[in-house]
């Protein structure tokens, strides 16, 4: 960290991490980011978490790719384990004209030999608005067909699927920022505190003022301390205990007739359904007294504006789109939308994980989800892209159906940017040995990631500071990420490297600059309306802005839904046990997240020294009673065991956590938490069960 006085230049970006869009000023010397400190964005009016202020310093990490790096011809058969660290040896450096004449080769090679369907492509939520749009566009036109996804399949896909069915739109109605005019909110199977800091400040300024906070999740997170009601439900009992609360509010009438009248359909079913969800019937199920249940029910649907939170304690489940359906019910029968202080808004993980998948870098929508179903979306698309590749109106694969098919024998070759399936997939081994198989693998990114384990040709990008780029944060707002410090060694800018793909794989690219493709994006994306690449120069936009000058509107469905007739639906949810429930050989339960001082599978975190030097060791939590009956001390080692595999870590004592379950964060490579976790998914977000996971526990032989 630097002297504050001491810096050459300052550039104002965005923080590379989470959702909440924070805007920073990096403080450059020597070519160097010297420190970070927050500035007066929309989303954090110049507050920051730890991550943001202090876990930049893996820009400049001695791991960065400088160079194009080809597998060597005598490299051990892939599917060696080995730690990304040693990976070097596999590999010899290369030109980048090599380089990208073996990697384009090798795609076109199975393009023209096997068809366009045995290349998929996962690109990251790391990447800005146009990298993710050249992305997606590249699979379609240069593959022609739709198998392309990034980790919102692991995120909050369940809860677009449910959103995109009730109210017509996959994004949030109401900035969380907006719970400065809320009297009652929820926060559901969210750790803000830790996943979403700077919006977190916002919820505890939200309680000081008379705000009442209603926290429910079956671990005891930190936002609970400033909860007037905090319900630690059993994992796994969503539906039943978000039935039972809309149960109490259609016994005591405590629903807005008017407004489900005027803005909403199929509610008679909704309301029948319910009558079988009593809270002393579920209250046992749920581990929550039905008097609390009712408590609850009467607190939010007598609120004057209500928000609901959630995160993916709510999505990581095979009924993740049930579990976000009752909470839009919720919304909607007690006229909790489109009002200030009153919304639905499920918290968005990465950085850019909203404006990848309105770029339209998942496998059943063009850009702002435009089903790929509907032939006139696919070839107003083709107009744009002046194309007639057919790229087919069959929805893609998404993360996990695309690991199965390379073990079907049907997808031979990948183009991966800046994701790290062989850390972030569910039963990661089975995914591991997937990308063994492939007979050609393109890697882009910053580090030799575990996934560059299995790759053919591994090409040197750009960190955040380093490219010039938009990006879209959890509450609509779309922000400009700009160059600070020059790439390190030969390293590329992502959309300069797929571009040059492209057009080694037979494509007319012409792109010179991401403003260019932001203009091409605009032509197929009515949500950019009135917002152009200079006004973002200067300022933030929320979409949608009605205006050249409108800032954006931070609240919508005030006049109705973008559905039938302007009204939303009533889905009901029915209660689905999770798919991997305990037994006698592993009788406890599994639960995944993240940690506050590092970001997923910990490529980048983990490099950075500060946030490394607080959190430097793999470890998981359980309740003391626990590890006492364990004979484990805190701070001891714990073997971790599933159907899928096993694991050692490091066990520490936390009372949050219930006796019967233990909590793994996924960050680390050493004790790699996908080892363990199931791929059952969601029918309809195709999202995988990390939440939940039969486990058995043991004291570690040598501990
Ligand atoms: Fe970055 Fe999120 Fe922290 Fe803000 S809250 S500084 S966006 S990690």
């Amino acid at each position: 960290v630097g002297d504050s006085q001491d810096y050459d230049r300052e550039v104002k970006s965005v923080c590379p991490f989470c959702g909440v869009g924070c805007q920073i000023s990096l403080k450059i010397k020597d070519d160097k980011v010297a420190w970070v400190d927050g500035i007066d964005g929309p989303a954090n009016e110049g507050r920051l978490c730890v991550k943001g202020r202090f876990g930049f310093d893996y820009i400049h990490h001695e791991h960065r790719l400088t160079k194009p790096l080809i597998r060597r011809d005598d490299a051990p058969a892939k599917g060696l384990n080995v730690h990304p660290d040693a990976l070097h040896e596999f590999f010899r450096e290369a030109t980048w004209e090599e380089a990208m004449t073996v990697a384009a080769g090798g795609l076109a090679k199975l393009r023209d030999e096997k068809g366009g369907k045995s290349i998929a492509g996962f690109g990251s939520a790391k990447c800005s608005n146009e990298e993710a749009y050249l992305f997606q566009k590249l699979i379609r036109q240069g593959f022609g067909h739709n198998n392309v996804d990034h980790c919102t399949r692991l995120c909050h896909a369940s809860s677009v699927a449910a959103l995109m069915e009730n109210v017509g739109s996959g994004a949030v109605s109401a900035t969380f920022n907006e719970i400065e005019n809320a009297d009652v909110a929820i926060v559901i199977g969210a750790n803000p505190i830790e996943n979403h800091p700077v919006a977190a400040t916002y919820f505890k300024q939200f309680t000081k003022r008379g705000g009442k906070l209603i926290v429910m999740d079956p671990r005891g997170v930190g936002l609970g301390k400033y909860a007037t009601h905090r319900l630690k439900f059993r994992p796994g009992t969503d539906v039943a205990m978000l039935n039972a609360i809309m149960h109490t509010i259609v016994e005591e009438e405590l629903y807005d007739k008017q407004y489900i009248a005027a803005y909403t359909e199929n509610w008679e079913a909704q309301k029948a359904h319910l009558k079988d969800f009593p809270p002393e019937k579920m209250a046992e199920l749920c581990g929550v007294e039905a008097e609390e249940l009712k408590e609850v029910a009467r607190l939010f649907a007598g609120a004057k504006a209500g928000m609901i939170f959630w995160g993916m304690g709510i999505s990581q489940h095979i009924h993740g789109t049930d579990n976000s359906r009752c909470l839009i019910s919720l919304a909607l029968m007690t006229g909790q939308v489109g009002r200030p202080g009153a919304g639905l808004h499920p918290l968005r993980g990465q950085n850019n994980v909203q404006g990848a998948s309105d770029a339209g870098m998942i496998p059943m929508f063009l850009p702002d989800y435009q089903p790929v179903g509907e032939d006139g979306v696919r070839s107003a698309f083709n107009e744009i892209w002046q194309s007639d590749v057919d790229f087919g109106a069959e929805k893609g694969l998404t993360v996990v159906e695309i690991m199965d098919a390379i073990h079907d024998g049907n997808i031979h070759g990948m183009y991966i940017l800046g994701e790290n399936p062989a850390m972030s997939d569910p039963d990661v081994e089975h995914a591991r040995d997937a990308l063994a198989k492939l007979e050609h693998l393109v890697v882009q990114d910053i580090f030799l990631t575990e996934t560059a384990n299995y790759a053919d040709v591994i090409l040197p990008a750009s960190a955040f500071a380093e490219k010039t780029g938009t990006v879209t944060n959890t509450n609509r707002q779309v922000q400009m990420g700009r160059p600070a410090v020059p790439p390190p060694g030969e390293a590329r800018e992502d959309w300069a490297i797929t571009t040059d793909l492209a057009q080694r794989l037979g494509l007319d690219w012409t792109y010179t600059h991401p403003r260019e493709i932001f203009a091409e994006m605009k032509m197929g994306m009515g949500s950019l309306n009135n917002i152009t690449w200079e006004r973002l120069e200067n300022e933030a936009v929320t979409y949608p802005s009605l205006s050249p000058t409108d800032p954006g509107q931070a609240i919508v469905f005030g006049d109705g839904f973008p559905r039938p007739e302007g009204r939303a639906k009533f889905t009901p949810a029915s209660i689905i046990p999770p798919d991997d429930v305990p037994d006698a050989e592993y009788p406890m339960i599994l639960t995944t997240g993240r940690q506050l001082e590092h970001w997923h599978t910990g490529s980048m975190t983990r490099r950075a020294s500060v946030l490394d030097a607080v959190e430097p060791e793999a470890n998981c939590s359980l309740h003391p009673k626990t590890l006492r009956k364990m004979g484990v001390q805190p701070g001891g080692m714990i073997r971790l065991s599933t159907k899928r595999g096993s694991i050692v870590t490091m066990a520490r004592a936390d009372r949050a956590v219930a006796e019967d379950m233990v909590f793994l964060p996924f960050a680390y490579v050493e004790a790699a938490a996908n080892i363990l976790t199931n791929s059952a998914l969601d029918p309809y977000g195709k999202i995988p069960e990390f939440k939940f996971s039969a486990v058995r526990v043991e004291k570690a032989e040598d501990a």
